[in-house]
């Protein structure tokens, strides 16, 4: 019997089992790439573009005007974050500075929730966001999530008593927009094994994985709603909360006809998977907007057209500070009649005119 101590060292097995520990904080570690490969920096995008979702109440028109003109950006929608008073003054500073560029979206306002005539109260209000050429109504995460009835029980996304806001929507020509959950990661502990760790440190508030309402459920929640809604256009934000998975996406998309997405903020998850990502844009193409969610600036909205337009490989994607994952992305390369539709077209059918 051969004794196993005789074996001299295997050098190659030697060397392909050899492990790391090392300490070098995460936070201190910036790699950086190595591949040449082609890179095509795209400073104007191939059609004039409106990014029907970004925030810019705290912004100067004036400012935000000269990077619209410097990189091609026909139209910028806000998605005002302010309620009330407040979000009808940032209107008119925008429509006063440049009718034309700027429309609006008001925001979902639960002050008084826990009166009982808190639905009139909202069907007021959006008189009030329309009189101010709001083009939409924004209900954010916390609709399912945070916001509480006046029992304090969670309000549903599809509970009933919101129905009438939505049909009232239909009726001044709003659409509903909602963003509805957040990446699967958020809905992860933020350990070791989370691929968002880093940003979700910066964050962590943006966890939720205490939640008492899944992220399947709230998606279920907001699918009744558009199904009992066909007359109200929606507008999903952020590819619907499907991003990590377009296949969920597209079913969404094939069940209900009253529903678009937009993809802001979700270049990371999208131009990570580029050839799922590009079937889904072709299929698609009458049903995706552009959206940026980002400040407004040209290199960023640059990262957006390099993303949509060339076959670059595996470069940076355009993100708020603390990133959204250590990856980097790959061009979609669509063809012009794709890129004419997302990049504009369809955000034209859901603007009317002021
Ligand atoms: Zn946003």
């Amino acid at each position: 019997m051969a004794e196993a101590s005789k074996i001299p060292e295997d050098k190659f097995v030697a060397m392909v089992t050899a492990k790391a520990e090392v300490d070098l904080r995460l936070s201190d570690f910036a790699p950086r790439s190595q591949q040449k490969v082609a890179a095509h920096v795209v400073q104007q995008p191939r059609f004039p573009v409106i990014d029907y979702h970004n925030h810019l109440d705290s912004c100067d028109p004036r400012d935000v005007l000269r990077v619209m003109d410097s990189c091609g950006i026909e139209k910028l929608i806000n998605i005002t974050m302010q309620t009330g008073q407040a979000a009808h003054e940032i209107f008119d500073r925008y429509h006063r500075a440049a009718p034309d560029r700027f429309a609006a979206i008001g925001w979902m306002d639960w002050t008084g929730i826990e009166r009982s005539d808190f639905v009139q109260l909202s069907l007021d209000r959006l008189d009030r966001l329309a009189e101010h050429g709001a083009q939409g109504i924004k209900f954010w995460k916390d609709c399912g999530l945070t916001v509480r009835d006046a029992s304090g029980a969670l309000l549903r996304i599809d509970d009933e008593r919101l129905a009438p806001i939505f049909e009232k929507a239909a009726e001044l020509g709003m659409t509903v927009m909602f963003h509805t959950a957040d990446p699967d990661a958020f809905f992860d502990p933020i350990d070791r094994f989370n691929e968002r760790y880093e940003e979700l440190a910066a964050h962590p508030e943006w966890g939720f994985s205490d939640s008492p309402v899944s992220k399947a459920e709230l998606l279920a929640q907001r699918e009744r709603v558009f199904k009992r809604h066909p007359n109200v256009t929606f507008v999903c934000a952020h590819v619907g909360g499907y991003s990590e998975n377009l296949s969920l996406a597209a079913g969404m998309l094939d069940r209900n006809p009253n529903v678009s997405v937009d993809f802001s903020a979700r270049s990371p998850e999208l131009g990570r998977q580029p050839y799922t990502a590009r079937e889904f844009f072709l299929k698609y193409a009458d049903r995706i907007l552009f959206g940026a969610d980002l400040l407004p600036e040209v290199e960023m909205y640059r990262l957006y057209y390099r993303f949509l337009e060339t076959a670059d490989e595996y470069f940076d994607y355009p993100t708020h500070a603390s990133r959204q994952g250590r990856w980097n992305i790959y061009g979609i390369f669509l063809p012009d009649d794709v890129l004419r539709r997302v990049y504009r077209e369809n955000a034209l059918n859901l603007l009317k005119p002021r």
